[in-house]
């Protein structure tokens, strides 16, 4: 929080602000619920968060004014990008009138993260309010797989369906998130890209992660991006493509015979650091430089203390030209040592 009080009163140029190995700040990732319906095994294990684990309270979290608030900041600062995630960000209550304001803001593309379990019911209206995109979390297709994942018996097929709801209400190009955890759900990789390869969905497989203390994480766990290329491509032929900007989380590939495209995230194995622009804000106001920060920076304490936007905007930007993380790059020396953020709380 130091940084906070070193924020001088001198405006930085707008979108200029660039951290100390030179990255720019460009997306922007809001939590806006530290709770969710699911219990995913490598996010919420149930050993953690029971019946007994206790999420923030109504008033901790940011109102929809403050998180507008810090948006139209933000975008002062080149961010381009807000992805609305949590928790599960479906579940915070009328999330359709936070999507209307962020979407009144000019020139920002506005994405959300969702489980997919109440996506069949909301999606026209978040279409209707102003959202662009979406991206459907899915880690497999078989139910008994899908269900020891997400750990309260949630059925694939009601996620499909939320797919397909979203597809329709103009939500599309779908995109779908898998994370592959060895041992539990390799063996959905092929059903998945067949199945996505034929809806013409974005499927994205993201390398198991580290992420928080409670997942237990261990790097013989992790399915590398480059095995989950090499099981698809010798099915169906896949060449690399260009990224479609720098610093781009997702590598892409695409299927030889022209049908699609895949992504994989190699968080793990290719760590991207040196081209991450993201800054995040956790459900309760703290702003993070990294996903696998040990802290945050108290942004609630601005808003609700009476800061103008002039003593916020220093604020921004005195912690990010003071950032330096990059986690993954040095992650085998520090996995082991560091206090993590549970990713259900920064936001994934
Ligand atoms: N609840 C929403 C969902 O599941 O899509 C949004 C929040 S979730 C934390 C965002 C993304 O992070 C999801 O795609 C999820 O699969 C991914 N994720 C969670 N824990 C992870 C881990 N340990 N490693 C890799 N990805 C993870
Ligand atoms: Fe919930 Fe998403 Fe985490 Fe699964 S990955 S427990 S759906 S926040
Ligand atoms: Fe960005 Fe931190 Fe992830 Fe590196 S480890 S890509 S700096 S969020």
């Amino acid at each position: 929080m130091s940084e906070l009080h070193l924020a001088t009163k001198s405006s930085p140029i707008p979108g200029t602000t660039r951290d100390r190995l030179g990255r720019p700040l460009r997306d922007l990732r809001i939590s806006v619920t530290d709770r969710c319906n699911f219990r995913c095994v490598y996010c919420m294990p149930k050993e953690v968060f029971g019946k007994d684990y206790q999420f923030l309270e109504r008033k901790a979290l940011l109102s929809f004014e403050e998180i507008t608030r810090l948006a139209r900041l933000f975008k002062a600062h080149g961010i381009e990008k807000i992805r609305l995630t949590g928790g599960e960000p479906l579940v915070r209550r009328n999330i359709e009138q936070l999507i209307a304001m962020l979407a009144a803001i000019p020139g920002l593309d506005l994405t959300l993260t969702t489980n997919g379990s109440l996506l069949q019911k909301k999606a026209r209206a978040l279409k209707d309010a102003g959202l662009k995109r979406i991206t459907v979390s899915l880690d497999s297709l078989d139910d008994a797989v899908f269900m020891r994942m997400n750990d309260v018996d949630f059925p694939v097929a009601r996620v499909l369906e939320g797919i397909d709801a979203a597809a329709a209400a103009g939500l599309g190009p779908v995109k779908i998130n898998m994370v592959v955890k060895r041992g539990l759900n390799e063996d959905s990789i092929l059903p998945m890209a067949r199945l996505f390869r034929e809806r013409g969905h974005i499927l994205r497989f993201i390398e198991y992660m580290d992420v928080g203390h409670t997942n237990g994480w261990r790097m013989d766990d992790v399915v590398s991006a480059r095995e989950i290329v090499d099981i698809i491509s010798a099915e169906m032929p896949l060449e690399p493509v260009d990224a479609n900007y720098r610093g781009e989380v997702a590598e892409r590939w695409r299927y030889r015979d022209g049908q699609g495209e895949i992504g994989v995230i190699a968080s793990v194995t290719q760590a991207f650091c040196r081209d991450c622009t993201r800054a995040r804000i956790s459900t309760e106001g703290k702003l993070y430089t990294c996903l696998f920060a040990t802290g945050g920076h108290d942004l609630r304490e601005l808003l609700r203390g009476g800061a103008d936007d002039a003593r916020i905007h220093a604020a921004i930007d005195a912690i990010w030209v003071q950032r330096s993380d990059r986690y993954s790059e040095i992650r085998a020396a520090q996995t082991v040592k560091l206090e993590k953020i549970e990713m259900s709380y920064i936001g994934g």
